[in-house]
């Protein structure tokens, strides 16, 4: 393995390992990812001895502009060096309790430390002594598992995951970004264990499941996570959409499989972890909103509403942010179905300009969302709903050149209305606020300042207001 150790700094830990007259490894998620050449920029060294003190003499030996951050709790130390993040740690030997994922810890041998490691091709170490340098240290046959697409625990499964049932999502995870198998008798202790998963915390499973969704094929971990069980208690939600109804013969999509179908078709085109969480949840509210109407089939009627106001309410039970990246995800379930209405029906100026306006700068997104909702057998019919969006695109590019609609703020202020007819806040003054807007969206007006401030004065009076400022002087 010397070859893959062209970093100069596998050269440095082992000067300062050997100074120190102890023996140090690479180990871990590195040694795993360099031979299936993968990019990773973690780096985990492991040694039998101190792995604060070695840290540090590393520090020393990089320069003054490299610093230690050491965890005493953990036992670790942490550099950044360039890009990379490098981990160290003594070697150690652990042993776990009912109730906690946290083991109790004490020192041990390279050998302790690997049998503590959760996957085989994740128990690698790569010796940096100078009598064994580059000579890979591989007892569970790591190697032949990364050859055979195989993820297997060292010890038993079943105890493996019952001591840290974070693994049993850390399997799924690396199957799903690998797209390797996880062995018979290993999915069988995740079914046995996956109640256990309650002891690990809300913060972890996120991470998880964000990995999952960043994989280049998703639906194989979400495939995974459904078929052991572990959905149905970390995301309920995703579940309900399991299923097929009939009523006289008629059923409607399976919209757990469709969901899975989008959120691959949307990683082909991009890695936004967000616009990905978009396509998971596009439909979610599908299950609450059934309907089976005589003449018509199945409809769903308000999904798309009553999905985006889901939103907020799964990402707080996932622990994942309240934030502007929510509100996104929120944005983009709610407009949906948006641009395929448009398709369906004639494209008006109006409708579009109105997209536009709600959708803002996230209109690629929403338009990148739609595409991957195409998951039609048909041929015939993805290739009319995709020339149909084509005309949609032409159409709003279109508009945005002539209205420069997309990140536009109404002219008419609540603020003018007050000042304009000297009166207090009231629910009038955004009626009249949002009668001007609405009117420059559906073109009766355009979108100049005295065209709208006329029809202000107009809907004002309609109101029985009467102007006693004339603030129009071009802008307030
Ligand atoms: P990635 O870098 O893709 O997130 P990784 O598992 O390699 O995946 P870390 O989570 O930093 O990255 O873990 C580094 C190493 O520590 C792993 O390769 C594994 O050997 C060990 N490890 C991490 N978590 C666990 C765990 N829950 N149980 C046992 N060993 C673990």
């Amino acid at each position: 393995m010397k070859d893959k150790l062209t970093h100069p700094i596998f050269k440095i830990v082992s000067d300062c390992s050997e100074e120190m007259g102890i023996h140090a490894f690479v180990v871990g998620g590195w040694v795993r990812d360099v031979i299936l050449n993968r990019p990773c920029k973690d780096i985990d060294f492991v040694c039998v001895g101190s792995g604060i003190e070695l840290a540090e003499r590393v520090a020393k030996k990089l320069g003054d502009d490299y610093h230690v951050t050491v965890y005493k709790n953990f036992g670790t130390a942490n550099i950044k060096y360039g890009e990379f993040d490098i981990e160290f740690v003594g070697a150690r030997k652990e042993s776990y309790s009912r109730g906690s994922r946290n083991p109790i810890v004490e020192d041990g041998t390279l050998e302790d430390d690997q049998n503590r490691r959760d996957f085989s091709i994740n128990a690698m170490a790569i010796s940096l002594s100078k009598d064994n340098y580059g000579e890979l240290m591989d007892p569970f046959r790591g190697i032949k598992d990364l050859e055979e697409k195989n993820l297997r625990t060292p010890l038993d499964p079943d105890i493996t995951y019952s001591d840290d049932p974070l693994r049993m999502m850390r399997v799924i995870r690396f199957a799903s970004q690998l797209n390797f198998n996880i062995e018979e008798n290993s999915f069988d202790a995740i079914l046995k264990n996956k109640e256990r998963i309650k002891i690990v915390s809300k913060e972890r499973i996120a991470d998880e499941l964000n990995k999952v969704i960043l994989s280049s094929k998703p639906s194989v971990g979400f495939k995974l996570l459904f078929d052991s069980g572990l959905l149905h208690i970390i995301f309920p939600q995703l579940v309900h959409l399991h299923g097929v109804d009939y009523v006289d013969g008629k059923g409607h999509k399976d919209n757990f499989y469709h969901t899975l179908e989008v959120l691959d078709n949307i990683s082909r085109n991009t890695n936004d972890l967000w616009l990905r969480w978009a396509a998971l949840l596009h439909d979610i509210a599908k299950p609450q909103t059934k309907r089976f109407e005589q003449g018509h089939g199945w409809t769903f009627h308000g999904h798309e509403d009553k999905g985006s106001r889901m939103v907020p309410k799964i990402f707080a039970e996932l622990k994942l942010p309240q934030n502007e990246k929510m509100k996104y995800v929120q944005k983009l379930v709610l407009l949906h179905l948006r641009p395929i209405v448009l398709a369906k029906n004639e494209v008006t100026d109006s409708a579009v300009r109105r997209l536009l306006f709600e959708a803002g700068n996230d209109i690629d997104d929403l338009m990148m969302l739609c595409d991957a909702d195409i998951t039609s057998k048909n041929p015939e019919k993805v290739k009319r709903y995709l020339r149909n969006f084509e005309i949609v695109r032409t159409k709003l590019k279109e508009v945005e050149e002539t209205d420069k609609i997309r990140n536009w703020q109404p002219p008419i202020t609540g603020e003018v209305v007050m000042k304009t007819f000297g009166i207090p806040p009231s629910k009038k003054v955004g009626i009249i606020k949002d009668a001007v807007r609405e009117a420059i969206l559906d073109g009766i007006i355009s979108n100049e300042y005295e065209k709208a401030f006329q029809f202000m004065l107009e809907k004002g009076k309609e109101l029985g207001f009467i102007a006693v400022n004339n603030i129009f002087s071009g802008k307030e």
